[in-house]
């Protein structure tokens, strides 16, 4: 029993054919380039990876490909089980608060929804209609903002004046929520308990961190899109509004310029030359001011959201690391927590430095909050997600 996962981006497809129960990636690959003058295609399937160039012009050549890569490559589609496909999808406004089975009505609805998500959910919806096309298999969205649905107006509402708010569907809808529920369920399975207060750290190059109480959010860092919060890979995350009024005015820059410039151009991109964590390690190791720079704005912003959260929920229970630099980056965890160590949060400096895919603890016994590094798999969540829907 086998479900097929698809992230469809505007120029790309990742997908995985997971099996929910074990949880193994059966075959995983990726389509780049969509659409330009040559496409790249990686499917790796029993440890050997095959890649190919061609020109693919649109996502139905890409997943039509794909699929002829499953029937010549293996696994076949039609022994491996499949009951489903799960599409990630970015923004599910107010519509979802979980995943649901793609009708034309829901599709319709993914739809509806692009102008909040301008550059996600058409490209997301790209993968779902080619699909649709070709798989006859039921097919289910997950919403990147689904998890979120929970957050207290309080945290949802921004202090922008009501009647514009309302007229335009802005507030906060968060995003990696797939995520932040995978792994903060991972937390009450490993520490045996449901009524925690928890923060979730998601860094990968893009970040977010979420308040968590007894299984459900409170509070994200994300808002209407990705851009606000921590610092990223190339976006700034929180900065006064007025810094555009200002590029505006003074410095002549116009919508697209400026998107371009806080979601491309900046975070540790922006401060440092490069929007990998790994490569501004390199540089600030090698005596790079800017880079340390970069390390000290990350870290900082991330203590700033760890004490806020700790407030918002009245207490903490636990820290958890996830994603790319969070179960990966050593040096950056222990600098973030050392700034905690006045809250009596302690570091067990040898564990931190163990490398391993499996979920474990960090922090010392007599720390006041337990820390945790929780390997995330939004592929798995998303793939369980999907048979949860069909099997309803
Ligand atoms: P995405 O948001 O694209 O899924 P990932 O979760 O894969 O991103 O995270 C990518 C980030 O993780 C990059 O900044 C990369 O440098 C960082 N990363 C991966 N391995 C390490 C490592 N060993 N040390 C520090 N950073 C790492």
């Amino acid at each position: 029993m086998t479900v097929l996962v698809i992230n469809s981006g505007s120029s790309s497809i990742k997908y995985q054919l997971v099996d929910p129960e074990s949880g193994d990636a059966i075959a995983v690959g990726l389509v780049e380039q969509i659409g330009e003058s040559s496409s790249h295609v990686k499917h790796t399937y029993q440890g050997e990876k095959h890649e190919y160039d061609l020109v693919l012009a649109d996502h139905g050549e890409g997943l039509r490909f794909v699929l002829n890569l499953f029937e010549k490559i293996g696994p076949q589609l039609s022994e491996a089980g499949i009951k489903a496909v799960g599409h990630r999808v970015v923004q599910g406004g107010n519509h979802f608060d979980g995943p649901a089975l793609v009708t034309d009505e829901v599709r319709d609805l993914v739809e509806e929804l692009a102008p909040l998500a301008p550059l996600h959910n058409p490209a997301n919806l790209r993968g779902i209609d080619v699909a649709r096309e070709l798989l006859d298999v039921p097919h289910v969205v997950v919403f990147d903002t689904a998890f979120f649905q929970t957050l207290p107006e309080e945290a949802a509402r921004y202090a922008l004046n009501r009647e514009v708010a309302d007229k335009y569907a802005v507030r906060r809808y968060g995003a990696h929520g797939t995520s932040h529920q995978f792994v903060s369920q991972k937390v009450a399975e490993f520490t045996g308990r449901d009524d925690l207060k928890q923060i979730v750290l998601h860094l990968g190059n893009g970040a977010s961190v979420s308040a968590v109480v007894n299984g459900e959010a409170v509070d994200t860092s994300m808002g209407l899109t990705p851009l606000e919060g921590l610092v990223m890979g190339t976006r700034t995350g929180d900065i006064d509004p007025a810094v555009i009024f200002h590029l505006s005015r003074v410095g002549g820059m116009n919508v697209g310029e400026l998107d371009n410039l806080f979601n491309k151009q900046s975070g540790l991109k922006g401060l440092a030359g490069e929007n990998d964590m790994r490569a501004v390690w390199a540089l600030a190791n090698g005596g790079d001011k800017f880079a340390r720079e970069a390390l000290d704005i990350y870290v900082h912003r991330l203590v700033k959201y760890i004490g806020s959260y700790a407030a918002v929920m009245g207490g903490l229970d636990t820290i958890a690391f996830t994603a790319g630099i969070g179960e990966n980056d050593e040096l950056l965890r222990a600098e973030v927590i050392e700034r905690l160590n006045s809250f009596g949060i302690k570091l067990d400096l040898e564990a931190n430095d163990v490398r391993s895919d499996d979920i474990r603890q960090i922090s010392t016994d007599d720390s006041s909050v337990q820390v945790l590094i929780v390997p995330t798999n939004e592929e798995l969540a998303i793939a369980r997600q999907a048979m949860d829907v069909i099997s309803r």
